[in-house]
């Protein structure tokens, strides 16, 4: 068995990749880091690597994480700039005994020390859409609320899993300010002798629950991942709109140590990917919730070409 499952339809192309790679055998920690590599090289997705968008200071500023399933290591970074692929800094850190979490110059004094690539990662587009936002919020600023993440669970033929996680956080986010994404627990969990899960959405109200271990503990406690992404998120959105009347936005996916996944989401049509030996081509689907239960259907071309549309395109 092998499998792979990502947040939004931006990661459809790298799965594609990853899909192959694992049905090659590739271990689940190359698979992973290429796949992550990807998204964060394409320069027109606005919320991860090269053409993130920048904190409130024009500064484009990156979390990522890795983490293995059969050592439990974890690396990660926060707040790092001017490093073009921070999935990879992450996963060098989770090869350390300790100092496995280093965030902004300590982070890049790591990086560079061990010869990882620098970029400059503003991108003119960027700087554009922010020098407009700028101008929108003159007198107060908000972050943005369309930031993704890309998050990605996977289990290679030889049993071990991963997860990683790589984004630039909120747009007009302050200075040093680190989201879910790099904490272990709430953006990204992985036991390869249980499953794995990742989150995306409001960092602060992610973390409220360590949304993406709360999913595999229940996993361990005998739920499918679709139950127990279904429990976590609902859970979590009940709390947060009870003792503080909004919950932000959570979405999560999830995979079992057998290749079985699932997801939950409180915004409207969540997207995400998937590929398994059983069902091997990269799918992108479309993740509403309707009550308690959630509704999943694949993605339609037409869905397909609007998103992209609108991520990748001029806007
Ligand atoms: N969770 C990320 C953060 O708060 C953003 C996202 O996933 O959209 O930094």
């Amino acid at each position: 068995m092998w499998g792979i499952i990502a947040t939004w339809s931006m990661s459809l192309d790298s799965l594609i990749t990853a899909g192959q790679e694992l049905d090659l055998e590739t271990t689940a920690a190359d698979t992973v880091v290429s796949a992550i590599r990807q998204v964060e090289d394409f320069p027109f997705y606005k919320s991860v690597g090269y053409g993130g968008l920048p904190n409130e200071e024009k500064e484009v500023e990156l979390d990522a994480a890795y983490m293995d399933g059969d050592t439990l290591s974890v690396g990660a970074v926060g707040g790092i700039k001017d490093f073009a692929n921070p999935v990879m800094i992450a996963q060098r850190l989770s090869q350390e005994k300790v100092n496995n979490f280093l965030v902004g110059a300590g982070a890049e004094k790591f990086a560079s020390a061990h010869g990882f690539q620098r970029k400059n990662m503003l991108t003119q587009r960027a700087k554009k859409l922010y020098e407009q936002r700028m101008k929108e919020l003159s007198k107060k600023l908000a972050p943005y609320t369309g930031h993704d993440t890309v998050g990605m669970v996977c289990l290679d033929k030889m049993g071990s899993m991963v997860s990683a996680t790589s984004t630039s956080g909120l747009f007009m986010k302050k200075a040093g300010r680190v989201g879910d994404s790099p904490i272990s627990g709430s953006g990204f969990y992985v036991d390869s002798q249980v499953g794995g899960a990742t989150a995306t959405g409001l960092g602060e109200d992610i973390m409220k629950g360590c949304l993406s271990y709360e999913i595999v503990r229940l996993i361990k406690e005998g739920k499918s991942p679709q139950e127990a992404c279904n429990q976590a998120v609902f859970q979590l959105d009940e709390q947060l709109k009870n003792r503080r009347t909004e919950a932000g936005d959570l979405s999560v996916v999830a995979m079992g140590k057998d290749g079985q996944w699932g997801c939950a989401t409180n915004i409207k049509d969540f997207s995400f990917v998937v590929a398994t030996a059983d069902s091997p081509k990269a799918t992108v689907y479309v993740a509403n919730a309707h009550g308690m239960q959630m509704r999943i259907e694949v993605a339609s071309k037409q869905w397909l070409e609007s998103y992209f549309a609108k991520r990748s395109g001029s806007n």
